[in-house]
């Protein structure tokens, strides 16, 4: 039994988009995804890496831009067919679908502030270029302060901290000092960022800024790519910051918007992960299904053994579970700040929430019908958990999540 896309509306030109994403999610990104999870980090990120070729590739077949606006050079897809396209892409590999997901992530800032000089500088050249050469990240989480960073979205969160990334103005300009923690995806490869940070005098994370900069300015390095456990193909790292000057007009959100720009962040990007967490699911069932119809133990295939089959039929119902809740957060959400409205952020979360912990049910059930097979590196199936386990940290760990989420009902 396979699963159905239960979208009947669906029209012929919008199949057509997602098989395309498919056919490029395993002919492209399965097997990148696989060979940047046996390299080193430095490999990953090393000139002629196979991420490079695959981000170019991404980009001119507009993977990068799926959701930009056309008159900037973004393919404006309709929210349900991002989503179709991104569930495609993670189907692949999360953790290039994850670089790929990132990279607009200043360009849309920029768009969010609604700022016309920074969407000229940071939005047009992105959404106007093909070549997968400028790529953003999201630089928020500080050594000291993880989950500390939500407290713009959660005021059982908003103690009185001190930030690790402070700015001061100095005439027209801001001065940033400090650094940002070892997990910022994208953060050895970027070209440019979405840095959360807090003003000199404030005392909470309640009340951070926001700019979108190039990564390139005097003063700023980076640390090393972060050899971690998942998510391998998807580079980390810490960015530092030593006396970086920037124009306030790179400023484009201050503490009094920032909580509420955060708000509509977190419905997107948690809504998301939410569909990246399907894909994987849906990859290690495939692969899985597949498997237990070869695997002979018993005299027959296992697939044949009814608890073999009970297991399969728990990741296929987890497998469309998933897909309706994040499917049904991302539209409404996307649609909702799309038309200037309010995003229901506990919609996102509860989609981020279940989908990455079905995820990970369904990867732990993954390699236990793989049996011994499924701990080796012969079979994509381990790899699936360990990516999967990532994503149940990514964007908030999810008991922080829900704790957020509950005091939003
Ligand atoms: C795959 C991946 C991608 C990521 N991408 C990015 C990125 O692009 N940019 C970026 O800046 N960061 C990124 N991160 C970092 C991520 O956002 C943090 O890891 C996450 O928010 C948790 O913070 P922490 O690791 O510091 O854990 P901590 O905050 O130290 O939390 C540890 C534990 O304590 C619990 N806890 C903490 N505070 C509270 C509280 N107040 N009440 C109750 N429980 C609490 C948490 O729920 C958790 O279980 C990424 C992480 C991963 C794994």
């Amino acid at each position: 039994m396979s699963y159905l896309d239960y979208d009947l509306s669906l029209t012929d030109e919008q199949r057509e988009i997602r098989d395309a994403a498919h056919k490029f999610a395993a002919e492209v990104l399965r097997p990148t995804g696989i060979a940047l999870d046996r390299m080193t980090p430095e490999e990953v990120i090393a000139d002629g890496s196979p991420l490079f070729d695959v981000l170019k590739q991404a980009s001119e077949l507009g993977y990068t831009r799926a959701a930009g606006p056309a008159e900037l050079g973004g393919l404006e897809l309709p929210p349900l067919v991002s989503h179709m396209v991104f569930e495609e892409l993670a189907w692949g590999s999360v953790g290039v679908a994850g670089v790929i997901f990132l990279s607009s992530t200043h360009a849309d800032t920029a768009l969010g502030s609604q700022n016309a000089e920074s969407i000229e500088e940071f939005a047009a050249p992105y959404y106007g270029s093909s070549d997968g050469s400028i790529i953003g990240c999201w630089a928020i989480t500080e050594p000291d302060h993880g989950s500390d960073t939500l407290a713009a979205v959660s005021p059982d969160l908003a103690v009185k901290v001190k930030g690790q990334l402070v700015a001061r103005a100095d005439g027209d300009d801001w001065i940033i000092n400090g650094q940002k923690s070892a997990w910022v995806s994208n953060g050895p490869i970027a070209t440019h960022a979405m840095l959360n940070l807090q003003i000199a005098g404030e005392d909470s994370f309640a009340r951070g800024a926001i700019c979108v900069m190039p990564l390139d300015l005097p003063g700023i390095s980076r640390g090393p790519s972060l050899d971690k456990h998942g998510c391998r193909s998807l580079p980390q790292g810490e960015i530092f910051f030593d006396d970086v000057r920037i124009p306030k007009r790179w400023m484009v959100l201050g503490p009094d918007l920032c909580g509420i720009y955060m708000d509509a962040h977190l419905s997107i990007f948690n809504a998301g992960v939410s569909c990246i967490a399907t894909g994987l699911a849906r990859s290690a069932y495939d692969c899985t299904l597949e498997y237990c119809k070869e695997r002979v133990q018993g005299g027959k295939p296992i697939f044949e053994h009814q608890s073999v089959r009970s297991r399969l039929f728990r990741m296929f119902q987890l497998v469309q579970a998933s897909r309706a809740m994040s499917r049904g957060a991302y539209i409404y959400n996307v649609s909702k700040l799309l038309g200037g409205e309010q995003a229901v952020l506990q919609h996102s979360i509860a989609a981020k929430v279940f989908c990455t912990n079905s995820a990970l049910e369904v990867c732990t059930l993954a390699v236990q019908l793989h049996g011994g097979n499924g701990m080796t590196k012969e079979y994509p199936v381990e790899m699936f958990l360990r990516d999967a386990t990532s994503f149940t940290i990514a964007d908030g760990e999810n008991a922080l999540l829900t704790q957020i989420g509950a005091a939003l009902l």
